[in-house]
């Protein structure tokens, strides 16, 4: 039996290509349902809780060029999900209080199921059907596929070969993330980040110079979190290694490159992003749909390696869909 078309759009991924594309479907009046394999909102756009202590432990901050994505982020600004932070650039924002808090504010109100790992798309005259190991998950006109390319490519491959070719030629590098947490009476000691291109750290904060942290009152703070993110070439170079080892290291690493002599950490984690930032695009920017018009690409490897980038991707996917009717 077939199952009904209950959605006029099917998006996989709640990460920020995602939620642009839902809100250009909820502003076409389309019905919409979000499915995405983590446990929470966001992708790359990432804050995890642990032990009392708050790490943002993907994206840091991010910048607005495009006329429509700034309109998109004053609107989040005046609703308390973005901040100012100059010390990250001079145009820097990001998520208030944390960087989850951004794609937090851009699926209110959006259909997402959460821990749904897709693994196959069908398509026949009528629909596009998803699958997860369970079976049907659901059945719409339209499909916008966010996965990183590797992931989109699996997908792909049998259904839509032509696109599944295109989601090959992106590239990426990977990201090792430390995660540490201190008591708080160990109080952070250097207000901006630590930013280099090679080396083992590419890129430090605590967690409590982020600006809307900051504000807190020592009182309500669990504690005091350092991000340690690993440089592109460092990260490859240890990819596989055990995270608990990538954990120590790091940390070794930023002792050192700081002179700081930092207590034993009551949390310390390492977190791999395999697929970190994009190193090459898959496309020329322009959108990529499937010649029946039913299903559209999108996520930061059709523009570049940037939250703004998935944002205008996940839009430009929704419009060519309508377009192509
Ligand atoms: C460590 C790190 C640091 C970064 N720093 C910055 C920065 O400072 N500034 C900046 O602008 N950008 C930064 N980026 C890049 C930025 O995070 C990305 O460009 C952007 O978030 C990508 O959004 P997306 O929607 O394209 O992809 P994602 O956020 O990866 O979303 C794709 C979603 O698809 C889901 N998915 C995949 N396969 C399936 C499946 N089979 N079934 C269901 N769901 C699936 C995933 O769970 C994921 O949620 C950073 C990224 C990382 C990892």
């Amino acid at each position: 039996m077939t199952t009904q078309i209950q959605h006029d759009v099917l998006i996989i991924g709640s990460g920020m290509a995602g939620l642009a594309a839902a809100d250009a479907a909820r502003a076409a009046s389309l019905s919409t349902l979000v499915v995405d394999k983590g446990r929470r909102i966001g992708g790359r756009v990432a804050t995890r809780r642990a032990d009392g202590f708050t790490f943002n432990h993907g994206a840091q901050f991010l910048t607005a060029r495009h006329p429509d994505f700034i309109a998109a982020c004053d609107h989040a600004r005046q609703a308390g999900a973005l901040a100012d932070w100059q010390v990250a650039g001079r145009d820097a924002l990001c998520g208030a209080p944390t960087m989850r808090d951004l794609p937090a504010h851009l699926g209110a109100g959006v259909e997402i199921r959460q821990t749904t790992e897709i693994t196959r798309i069908e398509t026949d005259a009528d629909a596009v059907t998803l699958h997860d190991r369970d079976g049907v998950v659901a059945r719409g006109q339209h499909l916008v596929l966010t996965a990183p390319a590797p992931q989109a490519q699996r997908l792909l491959q049998d259904v839509e070969p032509d696109l599944a070719a295109t989601a090959g030629t992106a590239t990426y590098a990977p990201c090792w993330t430390g995660m540490y947490g201190f008591d708080v009476d160990m109080l952070p000691p250097a207000a901006d980040p630590i930013r280099h291109d090679n080396g083992p750290v590419g890129w430090a904060v605590w967690e409590d110079h982020r600006p809307s942290l900051s504000a807190a009152s020592a009182a309500d703070r669990d504690g005091a979190g350092l991000v340690v993110q690993a440089a592109p070439d460092w990260s490859t170079a240890h990819l596989e290694e055990d995270s608990a080892d990538v954990a120590q290291a790091l940390l070794a690493a930023y002792q050192n490159q700081t002179g700081l002599e930092l207590p034993t950490p009551r949390y310390i984690s390492a977190h791999r992003w395999r697929y970190a930032r994009v190193t090459t695009a898959a496309a020329d920017g322009a959108a990529r749909i499937s010649a029946d018009g039913r299903i559209a690409l999108a996520g930061d490897w059709l523009i570049g390696g940037r939250i703004e980038s998935a944002w205008l991707s996940g839009r430009q996917a929704m419009h060519a869909l309508l377009d192509a009717g």
